[in-house]
Parts: structure tokens; C-alpha cells; sequence
């Protein structure tokens, strides 16, 4: 099979290799399509050091599972996140998933840019999910992303009449949006005076300055009233240098909006 591998920032290779075999807790997952995430870039750009796995946003078919594999059938279309909180550490109690050595050390074999991948069992119990019918493989293939859209929204202490200002309308800021309407917001979408990358979803909750009413009773339920007021957005030092280094570099910005879908043929 055809897989990518990254050797360095300015040499990455589709090479052949072998096709991973599995154990009886295991699938093999013959990738649809697969997402080019900003942190792809990232590691790119960066000039990580190797071993780097590159794609994680993907949707595939099952070809072979382990005879110990009950929840899943032969043929059966999936989405396979890349990473698994061990559920119990002291970052995962605090819902900090991302800081988890587990979380961090489990991923996908060999990764998304590959014709197979080998999912692990820890993957195969919490990070596959069936992919439905009415779901083609690229709109499967922003259900990881979408996620990581989702758990914001959920993180922001939002209340009736709050404004919301999405900065940079590349596809994650599309996904943001969208994910806040779902939760009641309303309001407009427009593009910003920078042109470029620079576009501003503005979006309101209903009930305060005089947009919709009617929703209210819907963004209330999705966001129960808080007992105090959420604390405020503490800009430390390092944080206000990298906000400052992200408005001077629109075009990683763009970069970072950027999902490309690959199709390995
Ligand atoms: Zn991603
Ligand atoms: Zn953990």
C-alpha cells in the first residue's frame, strides 16, 4: 500500500509499505478520505522532528476485524479519532483531554495519509464511530474537527445577550460558527475591513440588543444560567505575544484555515 511518511520538513514521501496486520482486538480500516488539519501544518512548518504522523481526519471502510471486534461488521463505513484520554489522570479529571500522556502516545498505524490503517483497540472501544449512510466521506471527514468546534463552544461561558466574534472565516471558523448557531445564537455573518483571511462571524445570543426573542427559551436551555459571573480573560504576557504574532501573519492564518481532502488512489 501507499502511505505518507515525513522526514523532514521539505521531504515527505508517499512510499509503499506493508499493508499493518491486526490482533483479534483490532480493525483494518481501508481509508476513504482524509482531512489536511492546520496542525499538519503546523508540524511542517515547524520543521517537527521525526517520527511525525500526518492526517488524523479521516473516514475509511472496515476490510478486516479481529474475531474479539463485536460492535463493529465487515464493510461498515467509520470515523476514527487518532487520540485516547486514558479517562483518569489528573489533566483528564480536569476535562484537559489534549494534556493526557495517554491521550498524547495513542494514535492511529500508520496514519490518516495511508490506503490502510490499523486501528487499535483502545480506538476501536472509544474513537470509532459509524459513519451513517447519509454522510459522504468528506463531510465524515470533518466530524473530527467539528469536534474540537463542539467542545469550544461548550467551554464558553456564554449567557443571554453575549456577543460572539469568530475571528478568521477559514473552514474551522465556518465549523465555530455554525456550531454556535446550533446552539441558539443568532446574528450575522460578515467579512472584515482587512480583506483577506480577516472575515468576522459576528454572532449574538438571542434576548439582548434587540435581536430575536424567540429563541431565547432554546439558548437558555443550552446554556443553563451561571450563579457568577465567568472570570475574566486573563492575557498573560506569552499569550498577548502570540495573539500578536498571529495578526502580523495572516498567512499562517490562512494556512491554519485551510482542510484539503485527500484521496489516496
Ligand atoms: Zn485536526
Ligand atoms: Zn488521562
Amino acid at each position: 500500500m501507499k502511505a505518507v511518511t515525513y522526514y523532514s520538513y521539505d521531504d515527505i514521501r508517499v512510499e509503499n509499505t506493508t499493508v499493518p496486520s491486526i490482533t483479534d482486538h483490532e480493525l483494518l480500516v481501508k481509508v476513504d478520505g482524509c482531512g489536511l488539519c492546520g496542525s499538519d501544518i503546523m508540524k511542517i512548518v515547524q520543521h517537527a522532528s521525526p517520527p511525525v504522523k500526518l492526517g488524523h481526519e479521516l473516514t475509511g471502510t472496515i476490510v478486516e476485524k479481529g474475531r474479539e471486534v463485536s460492535n463493529f461488521a465487515m464493510g461498515q463505513r467509520v470515523i476514527v479519532a487518532h487520540h485516547v484520554p486514558c479517562g483518569i489522570c489528573h489533566y483528564c479529571k480536569h476535562g484537559n483531554y489534549s494534556m493526557c500522556a495517554s491521550f498524547k502516545a495513542s494514535n492511529i498505524d500508520p496514519c490518516g495519509f495511508a490506503e490502510y490503517i490499523r486501528v487499535p483497540a483502545e480506538h476501536v472501544q472509544h474513537t470509532t464511530l459509524p459513519l451513517p449512510a447519509s454522510l459522504s466521506a468528506e463531510e465524515g471527514s470533518f466530524v473530527e474537527p467539528l469536534a474540537c468546534c463542539v467542545r469550544a463552544v461548550r467551554r464558553t461561558p456564554l449567557l443571554p445577550g453575549d456577543s460572539v466574534v469568530v475571528m478568521g472565516l477559514g473552514s474551522i471558523g465556518l465549523l465555530m460558527v455554525q456550531a454556535f448557531k446550533a446552539v441558539g445564537c443568532v446574528g450575522e455573518t460578515r467579512r472584515g475591513g482587512g480583506g483577506g483571511d480577516e472575515g468576522r462571524g459576528r454572532l449574538r445570543r438571542p434576548g439582548g440588543g434587540g435581536h430575536e426573542q424567540g429563541n431565547r427559551t432554546r439558548a437558555t436551555q443550552a446554556f443553563p444560567p451561571h450563579t457568577a459571573p465567568p472570570p475574566p480573560l486573563r492575557i498573560t504576557r506569552r499569550s498577548w505575544r502570540a495573539l500578536g504574532a498571529i495578526n502580523r501573519a495572516p498567512t499562517m492564518s490562512m494556512l491554519l484555515n485551510t482542510v484539503i481532502f485527500v484521496y489516496m488512489v
